[in-house]
């Protein structure tokens, strides 16, 4: 609905000067993608009206959407440029793969990947219904072991926590790349950018604390029975 749009546009918009004033926007970059990605389209219905407070919210099965100041610095930290091709790991709703999108477009592209099937789907229709499947493909499946078949990337972003960075991933980024990614354990842990420079060496910047969901899979945490 028009009048709904106008709330919602009103809303995120003080969200954005929120999140400029904490520091957690820095470029006009980044600040475009947040504004032009409706993140109200990326919750679930009857939470809505929450979907510009600065908290992560349910998605179901006992996922998360990410606070928009953890979007806004991780998308910052990614740096991602136009034409560059992105892998994600943990799609979840799949704003922040419409936001880096955003960045990358029109002829870049993100993969991201999606553990649970159920949250693919709820990914790719929001995606669908917005107009970012032009940009962004979602595959199930495992993404701690990332996504061979469109490797190598330029960009990594993860956005679950893990106990340390997957080997597999390091091995997907291009020379010159880089990758964000919170590591520690299972319930907080700290946000990492992971650089590979030209000649192949790794450089790591550490970014303060945060808590993710954990990253479930090969190269991340086992699975609870
Ligand atoms: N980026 C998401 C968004 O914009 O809504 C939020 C992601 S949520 C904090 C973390 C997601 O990572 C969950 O949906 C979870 O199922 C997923 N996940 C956890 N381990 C994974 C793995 N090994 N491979 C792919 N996805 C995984």
């Amino acid at each position: 609905m028009v009048e709904d749009d106008e709330v919602f546009r009103r809303a995120r918009e003080r969200l954005i000067e929120r999140l400029k004033s904490l520091g957690y926007i820095r470029s006009k970059r980044v600040e475009e993608a947040m504004r032009r990605v409706p993140r109200h389209e990326f919750v679930p219905r009857e939470l809505r009206d929450r979907a510009y407070v600065d908290s992560p919210l349910p998605i179901g099965k006992g996922q998360t959407i990410s606070a928009p100041h953890m979007v806004a610095l991780m998308t910052e930290l990614l740096d991602p440029r136009p034409g560059d091709k992105v892998l994600e790991v943990g799609a979840g709703s799949g704003y922040h793969a419409a936001v880096v999108a955003e960045l990358v477009k029109p002829d870049g592209k993100v993969i991201t990947v999606e553990r649970i099937p159920e949250l693919a789907e709820f990914a790719r229709e929001n995606l669908r219904r917005t107009g970012y499947d032009r940009w962004v493909e979602v595959k199930v499946g495992d993404g701690s072991k990332g996504y061979p078949p469109e490797a190598p990337y330029d960009r990594i972003l993860v956005t679950a926590g893990a106990p340390d960075v997957p080997p597999s991933l390091l091995e997907q980024l291009k020379p010159g790349g880089r990758l964000v990614i919170p590591v520690g354990d299972r319930h907080m842990q700290e946000l990492w950018v992971v650089e590979k420079t030209k000649d192949g060496r790794i450089r790591r910047e550490r970014h303060g604390g945060c808590a993710f969901v954990p990253l479930v899979g090969e190269e991340g945490f086992p699975e609870r029975g």
